[in-house]
């Protein structure tokens, strides 16, 4: 019919129509709800509210994070950290049995050391390293599977011996099946006189977790954080997981790993708390990480040393960004901070634009098509 009502554009773009009438009066046309609009007025109008522009299609570049694909040839990926995140519910001993790891498993080289907390921290067993996330809970985990960071590679499950299996337990448990991630049983306050770590192998057996000695295929290990039992045998299964599984990544390419935390530091500026899970990152290495780009300045570990270089399953905490990044953004090292720039630019807008949302994004083709 070649025009349509002011009520009816508004409800197009999605505004109000006394918004869209405010338009047309700027545009000089006194115009009612009911007004029937032609199509120059329509396309002012549009214009006016920019609706050309919300459309704009931001090419992806061949290099953007989602569209890296990690091909390692085999003889190049070496044996990493496996990197293992604490659950289960409330009050069953998260917090002290990742504290209790922390301080029984200074190395000597490195003792001495202040601990810092980068989100994250590496113990060595056998001459081995496991990386344990600092975040217990569900949240942390939640969040960066939603924002599609697979960052565990193993999932250790903490049930008091004194309480039983209770909703976050089976939250727990969820998450780590559908993250597809082994998991670990430590039952503890086995050091409580009402302990009973059987009952909760047996309340277990109903979520397919079934103990080696019942034929099953979970590894369970009795502990108590608070006393430090057992805790050495804990690592040691996380450690027999880790070599069933293989974990691997080639440290010889640009990094490429996961944001754990960030935040302003009033001394330091942005600081990131990063995940390296692939290639090795470097003092000085330009990178992006969400949305903010930067170059790395200065490195810490865990234990407050400063490192030149980090590689897979290491935790660092860097500094040298212009922005704080979001917990669970990727990370990624490019060229030079040209590129890590247009990268982090590029990405910047195409999450405007999600933002925004499909509500919001209406063209020019679409408006026509209802005239
Ligand atoms: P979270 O909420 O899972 O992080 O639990 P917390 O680590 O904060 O522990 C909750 C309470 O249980 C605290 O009072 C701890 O001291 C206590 N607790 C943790 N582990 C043990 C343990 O092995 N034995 C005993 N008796 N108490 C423990
Ligand atoms: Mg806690």
């Amino acid at each position: 019919r070649g025009s349509m009502t002011v009520g009816e554009l508004a409800k197009l773009l999605h505004k109000d129509a006394s918004e869209v009438i405010k338009k047309l009066i700027f545009l000089g046309v006194m115009a009612t709800i009911n007004q029937e609009l032609d199509i120059e007025t329509i396309q002012l109008v549009a214009s006016e509210f920019k609706v050309e522009e919300v459309e704009v299609k931001i090419p992806v570049e061949e290099d953007d994070f989602e569209t890296v694909e990690e091909k390692d040839e085999e003889e190049s990926l070496v044996s990493r950290a496996p990197v293992v995140t604490i659950m289960g519910h409330v009050d069953h001993g998260k917090t002290t049995l990742l504290d209790a790891i922390r301080s029984t498993n200074v190395t000597s080289g490195e003792a001495g050391g202040i601990t810092q907390h980068i989100g994250a921290y590496q113990v060595e067993i056998n001459q081995k390293k496991i990386t344990f996330l600092d975040t217990p809970g569900h949240e942390a985990f939640t969040m960066m599977r939603a924002r599609g960071a697979e960052v565990t590679d193993i999932t250790i499950i903490v049930v008091a011996a004194d309480d039983g299996v209770m909703p976050q337990t089976v939250e727990a448990i969820n998450h780590a099946k559908a993250a597809k991630v082994p998991i670990i049983v430590a039952v503890n306050k086995i050091d409580k006189p009402d302990a009973n770590p059987d009952t909760i192998k047996q309340e277990l057996t109903k979520y397919e977790l079934v103990p080696e000695e019942w034929g099953g295929d979970t590894i369970f290990v009795n502990v108590s954080a608070k006393q430090r039992t057992n805790l050495e045998e804990l690592l040691e299964m996380i450690l027999l997981v880790a070599e069933v599984n293989d974990y691997k990544a080639n440290p010889n390419k640009r990094a490429r790993g996961t944001v754990l935390e960030a935040e302003l530091d009033k001394g330091k500026g942005p600081v990131a708390r990063v995940l390296v899970q692939h290639g090795t990152l470097k003092i000085g290495d330009a990178f992006v990480a969400g949305n903010t780009f930067g170059r790395v300045r200065a490195m810490i570990n865990d234990k407050g040393r400063r490192l030149k270089e980090a590689d897979p399953s290491t935790p660092v905490e860097i500094t040298g960004l212009t922005e704080v990044p979001q917990a669970g953004d990727p990370f990624m090292v490019f060229e030079d901070e040209r590129k890590a720039r247009a990268i982090s630019e590029r990405r910047s807008i195409k999450q405007r634009q999600s933002e925004m949302g499909a509500n919001s994004r209406v063209t020019l083709d679409d408006l026509y098509k209802h005239i």
